[in-house]
């Protein structure tokens, strides 16, 4: 029998390589002149990815530390997800909420099952999903709290989403700007300030003002890799508990086993009385959470809804996500890789003590800041590792961000670090300059 070679075709027109060394095989031409610009992105365009590699239009593989942003949990092309998705898409996708939807029961109960809240509103993303704690604070507060006037606390370099609601919570003033008139009834405070927090519920509680609830990320992402501080959180925890003060915690990046625990707040000793998921949550496929205990459970029919929120697609995947981190004890994973990383880039800190500043982070959700005073970014950084071939994103402008999938190698976890090493020597050597 004959066997014919396959023939090879070259990429016609498209350069492999561009000055700098990165990919451009997809021309963004069009691409760039029909979506809107609210994007600064990398010239790369990825096409497929397993594990976490990832591959671009030009043939290029890189070592995935971004993972969509801390949200493809199982990495890319899981067969979990595979079987999950082709199924539930053969079944039934979409239906709405005018029905009983049994994978989303079934992702409840998981939810319910592994953490402290009690009952769960499904919706499609971080944002919705903190639009929903707002608005089930702002109800608890009138009904139950009797406060005509609630205010909701945040914390300085937050961020809690991009709707008009999430950028006013969001305590950072280059995601509000141009956006004016803001939500009222938010007001800021330094982060792991108990202090300064107990002045403002004091300063706040005027007239038919009051304070209602405080909303936190655990351990802030965006806002440049920053874990709360264990005895901030059990102090603030108390003023809540003294005060009748709702403690609403924005785990969109950081739960789902991220940090090395399901959820960012088995880090801080306490529980929230309402907190939200989304980013990991269904490993890429879009879904959003914000799950409460009973005693703050005062939604009603009609009260809050979405369309596409809990759908049987999303739901059923973000329950075989769960399933596989429990099966495959993935949480173990977490903490040992995370380990193995903050060491390793602490090994390269303490070689450009005049670049790096300080290695911080909980299990897979870790950040590298670069000192203040030298002239060298987050962005500096990225694009070096991803010449090399590493994916990493900012967090901020001095922090490098490395959130990989959750079921990175110690191969993979030595591979990443020693790319960041070779990068960061040849930055020194640059900024040296
Ligand atoms: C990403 C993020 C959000 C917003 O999530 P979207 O899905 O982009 O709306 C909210 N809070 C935190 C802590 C986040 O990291």
């Amino acid at each position: 029998m004959f066997v014919t070679k396959p023939t090879l075709v070259e990429n016609p027109g498209i350069p492999a390589e561009s000055a700098e060394g990165v990919s451009t095989a997809y021309n963004p031409k069009d691409f760039d002149t029909n979506v809107m610009g609210t994007y600064n992105r990398f010239p790369i365009a990825l096409e497929r990815g397993t594990g976490c590699r990832v591959w671009d239009t030009a043939g290029r593989d890189y070592l995935d530390f971004v993972a969509g942003i801390a949200t493809c949990t199982l990495g890319h092309a899981h067969p979990a997800l595979i079987e999950t998705v082709t199924q539930q898409i053969k079944t039934l996708h979409h239906v709405s909420n005018l029905y009983y939807i049994p994978p989303q029961g079934e992702l409840a109960q998981w939810m319910i099952e592994h953490s402290c809240a009690d009952r769960v509103f499904f919706c499609n993303s971080g944002a919705e999903a903190n639009e929903g704690a707002i608005k089930l604070a702002r109800k608890y507060a009138h009904t139950v709290l009797e406060i005509e006037k609630p205010v909701i606390l945040t914390a300085n370099a937050s961020f809690h989403g991009r709707t008009l609601a999430t950028i006013t919570a969001t305590g950072q003033p280059k995601y509000q700007k141009n956006f004016d008139p803001l939500v009222p009834g938010f007001y800021y405070v330094p982060y792991n300030d108990i202090g300064a927090m107990e002045d403002a519920i004091g300063e706040l509680d005027e007239g038919d003002q009051r304070v209602a609830a405080v909303m936190l990320e655990p351990l802030q992402g965006e806002g440049g890799v920053r874990p709360g501080e264990l005895e901030y959180f059990l102090r603030l925890r108390k003023i809540c508990d003294e005060t009748g003060i709702l403690l609403i915690l924005d785990e969109v990046q950081v739960g789902m086993g991220r940090t090395g625990k399901y959820w960012g707040y088995e880090n801080l000793g306490i529980e929230p009385d309402i907190f939200t998921s989304a980013k990991g949550l269904a490993g890429g496929v879009p879904i959003g959470a914000m799950l409460c205990k009973q005693f703050c459970n005062v939604f009603q029919p009609g009260d809050h809804a979405s369309t596409f929120g809990g759908n049987p697609l999303a739901c059923a995947t973000a329950l075989t996500v769960a399933q596989t981190l429990e099966r495959d004890d993935i949480l173990h994973n977490v903490q040992q890789r995370g380990e193995q990383l903050r060491t390793r880039l602490r090994a390269i800190a303490m070689n450009y003590p005049q670049l790096i500043n300080e290695v911080r982070g909980w299990g897979l959700i870790n950040g590298m800041e670069l000192n203040a005073d030298v002239e060298l970014t987050a962005v500096d950084v990225v694009k070096a590792a991803m010449e090399k071939g590493l994916l990493l994103v900012p967090a901020g402008a001095k922090v490098v961000r490395f959130v990989p999938p959750l079921i990175v190698s110690a191969e993979e976890v030595d591979a990443a670090a020693t790319i960041v090493e070779q990068s960061i020597a040849k930055l020194a050597a640059s900024v040296n300059k």
